[in-house]
Order: structure tokens, then C-alpha cells, then sequence
């Protein structure tokens, strides 16, 4: 059976969020002063196992799941995380399994993380010059020099991997070029999101948001004409384009160009609650039924019904919307 939602989109994609707690403070998604020691992380005993988020997933395979994605807060965090993965992999073999990461342990994991099935890694990194790195991520525990050396890794050992990077005007706008020529030259994809307006807590304004267009403008002047590329799914939340040499960089633009019409994505928080938009205000709790002992027909039928009466569109209302200082947290639902 296809379950599809209000505006006819079907489930096919989740997120899962595996933890809250993250070594980054990024200062657009955990800005330290409200990320601090006060902040109520989840305890431990309210987190799902990974047999519960392994319950969830084989619930929602035979509604037409196809994806899942570990993201946190920062995933590689969490402990024993290649068993979360085995179990996943063990559903189904040809389950697409990605994980999203800072790369700052990723060096360590790719391999253990190849082996238990993982296909595929996002690492997000938003600067190669060390001081700008240090600033965003607001922390000078780690160095873009190992977050390549994941990459490198990860690469090597046949992992997928793509790079994120989240620009905000005048904190990194001056690193988009560096890091297209290193990933260019290393044939790694690299995609550029516009900063976000998701959470309460980033101070987000429409004025610090660098438009996928503008950022295409400045590629073009170093690598001739970007031209888009055919064929793209329509569940992608990039749009792709091409070099003249064939290398493909890609733009997550939610703010300037939204993709709510093609949104397949439901999203598991670290504590059990289903959320149907990355911008909800509320989540919907799966955890009392697993603990309840329901079956994975509970489940599914419990999804299915969240699922049915979706009709999020946040990104393409945003303009229209009076601001909700209620939304969800990035690092708590998933990015
Ligand atoms: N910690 C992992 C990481 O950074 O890759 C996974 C979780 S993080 C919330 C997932 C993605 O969300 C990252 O690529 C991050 O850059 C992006 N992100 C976080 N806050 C954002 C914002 N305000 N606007 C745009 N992207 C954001
Ligand atoms: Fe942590 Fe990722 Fe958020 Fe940065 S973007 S603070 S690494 S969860
Ligand atoms: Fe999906 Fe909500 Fe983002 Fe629109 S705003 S693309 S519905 S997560």
C-alpha cells in the first residue's frame, strides 16, 4: 500500500534523530548561549533504543518507506551506533541507509560504519580556513583538516559521500569558492543550503540568507556556465548542476526556491515523537505505543494516520506566516 499525505505525498523517506546532544555549538543551529550547560538534553532512559527505532522503520517498510537517515544532534555521538545500523540493514537489503555527520569522528567510524551496511555519509563543513571554522562550530576541539581526512576516508572505502555547507552572509561567504575547488578537485560532491529559519534560537534573518542563485553567480565567474541537470528525482532536495567539465555541485535553496510539493521526508526525534515538517511546532508520540508493547501494525497504523492529514508546507508559506517562536529545534528533530 502507498500512503500518501493531504497534498498526495507519499511516505518515503525518515529521518531519524539518534541523539540530541552534539560536540559542535554551530551558531546557526546550537548557538552556545541556549545550548549551554542548563540546557535539558534528553536523559538517557526517554531516548528510544535502537531496537525501537528499528520497530518504526520495519512499521513503515511495507507503507513505502525506501530511505532512512541517521542525524542527531551529532549521530557518530551516540554509542554503538553500527548496531543501530546492522539492525536496520537486516530489514531490508536494499533499505537506502545514509547518515548525516560533522565529520569530526567520521575518520574513526567510516569503516566500522561501511561494514554494517551504511551506504551512504553527508558531512557538513562550512569552512576550510581554520579560524572561520572555529568560529562557526564554536568549538576549537576539532580542524577541517580532519573532517577532510573523514571525507578521504569515507571516500576510499567506497562509502557515498557528498559535503553540506550552510553559508550565512558574512560568516563564511568567503569560504564558498575554497571549498568548491578543494571538493571539485577531489570529485566530491558538494551541495550549498541557505541558512534557515528552523528553531527559535539561530536570530535568523531573511538578510543574512546567501540565495542559491547568487552562489551559482559567483561558481560561474570561476567555473564557466552551470547548467542544470536532467533527470532528477523529484523527491531531491537539491537541485543539481553541471560544470562545464561534468562536475556537479548542488543547492538546497528552502528559502529563495521551496520544495514542500515534493516533501516525502517524516522525521523520528530522539525521544519517539513523529514530526511531519522539519518547521512543526509539535510531534507525535510513537514511543508510548512501542512501550505499551504495540505491534508494528500499531505502528504503521498510527503513522498512517498522522501521515493522511499532513498538509505542511512551511517553506512555501514562510513570507505569508506570522513568525512562531515554538518551532522544533533542529538538533533535536533532525537536519
Ligand atoms: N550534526 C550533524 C551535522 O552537522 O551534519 C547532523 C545534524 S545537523 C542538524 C544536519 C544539517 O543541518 C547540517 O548539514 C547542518 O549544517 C544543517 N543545519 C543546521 N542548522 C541549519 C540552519 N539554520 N539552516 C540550514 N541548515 C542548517
Ligand atoms: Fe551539531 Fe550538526 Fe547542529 Fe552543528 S549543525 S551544532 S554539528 S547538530
Ligand atoms: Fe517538507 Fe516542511 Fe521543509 Fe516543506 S518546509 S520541504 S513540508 S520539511
Amino acid at each position: 500500500m502507498t500512503l500518501v499525505d493531504a497534498r498526495n505525498r507519499p511516505l518515503r523517506d525518515l529521518r531519524i534523530s539518534v541523539t540530541d546532544r552534539c560536540n559542535f555549538r554551530c551558531t546557526y543551529c546550537m548557538p552556545r548561549e541556549h545550548f549551554g550547560p542548563q540546557h535539558p538534553f534528553l536523559p538517557r532512559d526517554e531516548l528510544l533504543t535502537y531496537e525501537e527505532m528499528t520497530f518504526v522503520t520495519a512499521s513503515l517498510l511495507p507503507l513505502g518507506l525506501e530511505k532512512i537517515r541517521l542525524t542527531g544532534g551529532e549521530p557518530l555521538l551516540r554509542k554503538n551506533i553500527t548496531t543501530l545500523i546492522e539492525q536496520l540493514r537486516g530489514l531490508d537489503s536494499s533499505l537506502d541507509i545514509a547518515l548525516t555527520t560533522n565529520g569530526a569522528l567520521l575518520f574513526d567510524h567510516a569503516a566500522s560504519l561501511k561494514k554494517a551496511g551504511l551506504n551512504r555519509v553527508t558531512v557538513s563543513l562550512d569552512a576550510l580556513d581554520i579560524d572561520t571554522f572555529h568560529s562557526l562550530a564554536d568549538t576549537t576541539n576539532h580542524t577541517p583538516e580532519l573532517i577532510l581526512k573523514g571525507i578521504e576516508k569515507a571516500t576510499s572505502i567506497g562509502l557515498g559521500v557528498k559535503v553540506n555547507t550552510v553559508v550565512k552572509k558574512g560568516l563564511n561567504d568567503a569560504e564558498m569558492l575554497p571549498l568548491a575547488e578543494k571538493f571539485e578537485s577531489m570529485g566530491v560532491p558538494l551541495r550549498f543550503i541557505e541558512f534557515m529559519d528552523v528553531g527559535n534560537t539561530n536570530a535568523w534573518h531573511m538578510e543574512d540568507v546567501v540565495s542559491g542563485a547568487d552562489i551559482r553567480r559567483l561558481l560561474t565567474h570561476r567555473f564557466g556556465p552551470l547548467t542544470p541537470v536532467q533527470g532528477q528525482q523529484v523527491s531531491e532536495v537539491a537541485k543539481r548542476y553541471k560544470t562545464p567539465t561534468g562536475y556537479e555541485f548542488g543547492f538546497i535553496e528552502s528559502v529563495t526556491s521551496p520544495f514542500c510539493g515534493d516533501c516525502t521526508r517524516a522525521r523520528l526525534s530522539a525521544n519517539g515523537q513523529i514530526y511531519t515538517c522539519l518547521f512543526a511546532t509539535k510531534g507525535h508520540d510513537v514511543k508510548s505505543i512501542l512501550r505499551m508493547g504495540g505491534s508494528t501494525q500499531d505502528i504503521g497504523d498510527a503513522i498512517a494516520s498522522i501521515w493522511t492529514k499532513r498538509n505542511d508546507r512551511y517553506s512555501e508559506e514562510r513570507g505569508a506566516r506570522e513568525p512562531s517562536d515554538t518551532k522544533v529545534e533542529m538538533s533535536f528533530i533532525g537536519g
